[in-house]
């Protein structure tokens, strides 16, 4: 999968909430042909699978002892817990409000960090989206991207999208930023090579251009 360069066929988008990551790596992957994985679905769910099963989401030796069984079955299209199909209540509040309690768990974040790598393996490559995708899954990657945007231009963007409150949408961004950021386990960071793109003001086609611009430029495609 490496090439004479020593990088892999990847492209990472990494950043907060809000930034646009999910439109921009759907598009950037339908654009270059390339897979796509959306890490975060993956963490939102094994939250389900956690709370489905009356865990705590904030006892990691419990987690640390069911995460076996949880089953977990991601597609382009459909995200399947345990033999459900659970696409629509990993966006729910209930997962949304837990997940980066779960998420900070080191024993989570290695089993999760390893089916993503078997995936790059099987994918020979693709586009990944996350939050530690350039600083930790693949720091090999051909390309990095760290996608940002002001708070409240986050906040607008996911209010839109889900017909919530813009000052709630923004109170739970700002909560999840600096669990995130500040967890000792891979914390929300932009890798040192990863290309800083804010997206505040620009349409998201302008975005996506950008990235695939840079991607030609990479030799990734
Ligand atoms: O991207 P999305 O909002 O769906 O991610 C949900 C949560 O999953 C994030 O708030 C974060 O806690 C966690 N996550 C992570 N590492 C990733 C992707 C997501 O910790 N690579």
């Amino acid at each position: 999968m490496g090439d004479q360069s020593g990088t892999v066929r990847v492209i990472a988008i990494d950043g907060p909430g809000g930034s646009g990551k999910s439109t921009v790596a759907k598009l950037v992957a339908q654009k270059t042909g390339l897979p796509y994985l959306d890490t975060g679905a993956m963490y939102r769910a094994v939250t389900f699978g956690v709370l489905q099963r009356g865990v705590d989401p904030t006892d990691w030796s419990v987690i640390d002892e069911i995460l076996p069984q949880i089953d977990l079955d991601l597609s382009a299209t459909t995200v399947m817990v345990d033999g459900a199909d659970a696409t629509e209540a990993i966006r729910g509040n209930e997962v949304t409000a837990h997940v980066s309690e779960v998420s900070a768990n080191p024993t989570v974040r290695h089993a999760m960090v390893e089916l993503q790598r078997e995936w790059i393996r099987k994918s020979a490559g693709g586009v990944l989206e996350g939050r530690d995708i350039g600083t930790v899954v693949v720091p090999n990657a051909a390309l990095k991207v760290y996608l940002t945007a002001s708070g409240r231009e986050r906040a607008r963007r996911r209010a839109l999208e889900a017909g919530l409150d813009i000052e709630e949408v923004e109170a739970d961004l700002a909560r999840r930023d600096k669990a995130d950021s500040e967890r000792s386990e891979s914390p929300l960071r932009p890798a040192e090579d990863a290309v800083i793109v804010d997206t505040t003001g620009y349409e998201i086609t302008q975005v996506v251009d950008r990235i695939v611009a840079l991607a030609h430029e990479r030799g990734l495609l």
